[in-house]
C-alpha cells in the first residue's frame, strides 16, 4: 500500500525535509579533515532539536521501530550515518578522525509533527583523488537522474531505470542491489521499494502524492556488500570506494519537488530542464 499525501501533508514533509536539510548543511560546513564522525553527529543532533524535530535514526531498529538501548535490540546509536570510503550505508559516527582524501557519505533523518525527511550526501574530506570526485559526481548525477523521472504518469521502474541509464552512461560502476530507495511519510520507511536498476514488470503509476526517498548507492569496484561486525555498517566487499546521495520527493502535477533541498530542486532540475513546483 502506498500512502498518498495531500497537498497539505506534502507541506508538513516540506517542513520536515528542511530541517533534514539544515542539518545536512551544518555537518557539511563542519566535514574537514580531523573531525570525528561523533562530532558531526552531535551537530546534527542539536540542529535537528534546535527546530523542534527529533532524528529519527536514533535507537531505530529495522522492521521494529524504536527500541530504547538495553531492551535487547541492535538500534541505531545516532542521528546520522556516517559511511567512510568503503563504507556504504549505515555507517556507526565513531572517534575516528576523518583524514586528506577520504570521502564520507552523510546520512540524516528527522521527524517534524510526525512527518520524516531523509536525505543523504557523500563528500571529499579535503582534496581527493580524481578518481573519488568522479565516483561521487556519477552519484549525484544518479540521484538527479532519478528524481527527475519521478513525473506523473511515468511508473515507479522508471526511475531506477534512469538511475542505472546515468550510471552506465557516464561510468562502469557498480550498482548497490542490495539496498534501495522508499516511500516515506509517518513512517521513515514505507511501500513502495524503490530499486535502483531497471527490473521486469510494469510497477505502480506515479501519481501526485507519492512520496520517495531516492537513494542511489554506487561503488568504484563490484557492488556485492557485507555487512559489519555492528551488524549496521554496509560496506563494499572488495574495499572499493562507495558514494550515497538521496533526497527526500513528492511527485506533484507540475513536477517532482525535492522537499529536503532548500530550493526544493529547483537549480538541479532546472539545468536537466525539468520543470517543479519550487521554481519560482
Ligand atoms: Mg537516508
Ligand atoms: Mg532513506
Amino acid at each position: 500500500m502506498i500512502q498518498l499525501k495531500t497537498p497539505a501533508e506534502v507541506e508538513k514533509m516540506r517542513a520536515a525535509g528542511l530541517v533534514v536539510a539544515a542539518a545536512l548543511a551544518a555537518v557539511q560546513a563542519a566535514v574537514r579533515p580531523g573531525v570525528t564522525p561523533r562530532e558531526l553527529d552531535a551537530l546534527a543532533e542539536s540542529e535537528i532539536r534546535s527546530r523542534g524535530a527529533v532524528p529519527s535514526f536514533l535507537h531505530y531498529v529495522a522492521g521494529v521501530g524504536y527500541v530504547p538501548p538495553g531492551a535487547g535490540h541492535n538500534s541505531f546509536p545516532a542521528t546520522i550515518c556516517a559511511s567512510v570510503n568503503e563504507e556504504i550505508v549505515h555507517g556507526i559516527p565513531r572517534d575516528r578522525r576523518l583524514a586528506e582524501g577520504d570521502v564520507v557519505s552523510l546520512d540524516c533523518g528527522a521527524i517534524l509533527d510526525g512527518w520524516h525527511g531523509d536525505a543523504a550526501v557523500t563528500l571529499p574530506v579535503g582534496t581527493v583523488e580524481d578518481a573519488a570526485a568522479r565516483l561521487l559526481e556519477v552519484g549525484e548525477g544518479a540521484l538527479w537522474a532519478g528524481i527527475a523521472a519521478m513525473q506523473v504518469g511515468n511508473r515507479l521502474r522508471d526511475i531506477g531505470a534512469a538511475i542505472e541509464r546515468h550510471v552506465r552512461r557516464h561510468s562502469d560502476y557498480g550498482i548497490v542491489r542490495e539496498y534501495g530507495g522508499h516511500g516515506i511519510g509517518t513512517e521513515m520507511h514505507q511501500d513502495p521499494y524503490v530499486l535502483n536498476y531497471r527490473a521486469g514488470g510494469r510497477g505502480p503509476k506515479l501519481v501526485p502524492g507519492v512520496v520517495l526517498a531516492i537513494e542511489p548507492m554506487i561503488t568504484m569496484g563490484r557492488p556485492d556488500t557485507v555487512l559489519g561486525d555492528d551488524g549496521w555498517t554496509v560496506a563494499t566487499a572488495d574495499r572499493s570506494l562507495a558514494a550515497h546521495f538521496e533526497h527526500t520527493v513528492a511527485v506533484t502535477s507540475a513536477g517532482p519537488w525535492v522537499l529536503t533541498a532548500f530550493d526544493g530542486g529547483a537549480a538541479p532540475l532546472g539545468s536537466l530542464g525539468v520543470p517543479t513546483p519550487a521554481t519560482a
